[in-house]
């Protein structure tokens, strides 16, 4: 009210009629929103300071994307707990090694992708798969609670000595609800004693899955991750998934990618697994990746080698983040400036979303209180009620005439005495506070004012008039 240069009733008057009765009270934190909508019922136009709300967002997905540049397949392991998901990676990702490159040992980083032979016209055409190397779960459920959509291809690894399990049944349910994600069905521990192929499979298309080789479009390979047995078939049968669903991506322009995990490392600081989407991932970018800023220092393979730059469709080490990102936040590229600007207002909207919260607790709060009080007095008010009820059970018109002058404004105790009498209030040339007359209304109790006795005393007059029986 202050601000407004208005009186407080003033306000609330103004604020209940717009619709706000319980921001209305006296107690009650506005929020911005409201604030800025009071102000502007004043004549006043709020200004939102949304320099200062600079955020950077990723680029919207080419409208033609049929002539850009081709990019490796992400592809998820998922199935039931034992069924082969570890084994079967590990397996993988010892292919990832290239030949003759140092060492030879693989770390765990997250993603790794391996090479897709060519085709026989063209043995050098060296093709990748990329594979996601955390619990497939997780990995799938964190990045769809963020909204990206990065695994293209589900590799539903079945046991064949074991057959459809509880998790089997999930990964089929959410493979329903991606249309866009293909559906590869690997049936594993084809080595063991015991495996039955064609049991696994039966009872898998009784579950809906439609398999080629029962007419449908579901490829389903038997592989063995222990002994690599059927592993190049995999292989195959997920790149030719891939290149029906004609995955390209942008290698110029911004950044954007996802962080697929992320760690404290020695000597290193921050680090995280960035699984690139589009544009060219080099040392020097600039990169925010949720509030946390970062200059790419350096980029590393899982074999530990260092990378000179990150393509679409695969992931490296990114160190150089002033802040561990968390893994499933969104990693966009932008000038010094730009991430310095996002990073702050980012933060801002945590800050405030959080104090919103805490508005919200304290005026949830402040109304129960005050719903308790008010259904307290009004219990009070009921029994004053019946006591006076008791008190006068004959009324003549002295007593609405009579009862309870007083000096000074129009307090709520002369409404109360008014309406236990079931009477009026005579106000003579004095105010009747905003308040009390919306008490009054609540209450069913008229007021007859004026500052000229006369008129008053005709007001009475009438009243009493209203009174008189009708003269037949
Ligand atoms: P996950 O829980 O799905 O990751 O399953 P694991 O990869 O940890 O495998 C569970 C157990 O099955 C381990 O003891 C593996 O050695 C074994 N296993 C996995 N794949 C094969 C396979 O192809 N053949 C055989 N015989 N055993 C396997």
């Amino acid at each position: 009210a202050k601000l407004l240069n208005v009186r407080l009733d003033t306000l609330q008057r103004k604020m209940v009629r717009a619709g706000m009765n319980d921001e209305a009270s006296y107690d009650h934190i506005l929020t911005a929103e409201w604030a800025s909508l009071i102000a502007m019922e004043f004549g006043i136009n709020p200004v939102v300071d949304d320099e200062a709300a600079f955020d950077i967002y990723p680029p919207a997905p080419a409208a033609d994307s049929s002539t850009l540049p081709a990019r490796p397949p992400v592809v998820t392991i998922m199935g039931h707990v034992d069924h082969g998901k570890t084994t079967l990676l590990d397996t993988l990702r010892s292919a990832s090694v290239a030949k003759g490159e140092a060492g030879g040992i693989t770390q765990h980083i997250g993603a790794f992708s391996v090479p897709v032979p060519g085709p026989d016209d063209d043995p050098k055409s060296e093709r990748f798969i990329t594979f996601l190397d955390t619990p497939g779960h997780a990995a799938f459920s964190a990045m769809r609670a963020r909204g990206a959509g990065v695994t293209d291809i589900i590799v539903l690894v079945v046991a064949a000595d074991d057959g459809i399990m509880p998790q089997t049944r999930e990964v089929l349910e959410l493979v329903k609800k991606e249309p866009d994600v293909g559906l590869v069905v690997a049936i594993n521990k084809i080595d063991k004693a015991g495996a039955d192929i064609s049991k696994v499979e039966k009872a898998l298309f009784a579950e809906g899955v439609q398999f080629e080789s029962f007419g449908g479009d579901i490829p389903s390979v038997h592989v063995s991750g222990l002994t690599g047995q059927g592993l190049p078939q995999l292989v195959e049968t997920i790149s030719l998934i891939a290149e029906l669903q004609d995955l390209r991506a942008e290698r110029t322009g911004m950044v954007q990618g996802y962080v697929i995990e992320s760690k404290i490392q020695k000597g290193l600081g921050a680090v995280a697994t960035v699984l690139v989407s589009r544009g060219e991932l080099t040392p020097g970018t600039h990169l925010i990746a949720g509030t946390a800023p970062g200059k790419v220092r350096l980029l590393t393979s899982p074999s530990g080698g260092p990378v000179k730059s990150v393509s679409p469709g695969t992931a490296a080490v990114v160190s150089g983040w002033k802040e561990l990102p968390k893994a499933g936040d969104e990693v966009l590229s932008g000038s010094e400036s730009e991430i310095k600007r996002a990073v702050a207002n980012r933060l801002r909207k945590i800050e405030i979303e959080t104090s919103l919260q805490d508005v919200e607790a304290i005026n949830l709060v402040r109304r129960e209180e005050r719903e308790r009080k008010e259904a307290e007095e009004e219990k009070d008010r009921e029994e004053t009620e019946k006591t006076v009820e008791k008190k006068d059970e004959k009324k003549g018109v002295e007593d609405y005439y009579q009862r309870g002058p007083g000096v000074g404004d129009v307090s709520e105790s002369d409404v109360m005495r008014a309406k236990a009498a079931e009477g009026m209030v005579v106000a003579f040339s004095v105010k009747i506070p905003r308040p009390i007359e919306a008490m009054a209304a609540s209450q069913g109790v008229q007021f007859l004012k004026s500052s000229v006795i006369y008129h008053l005393m005709d007001q009475v007059k009438e009243r009493v008039i209203g009174l008189l029986p009708i003269k037949v």
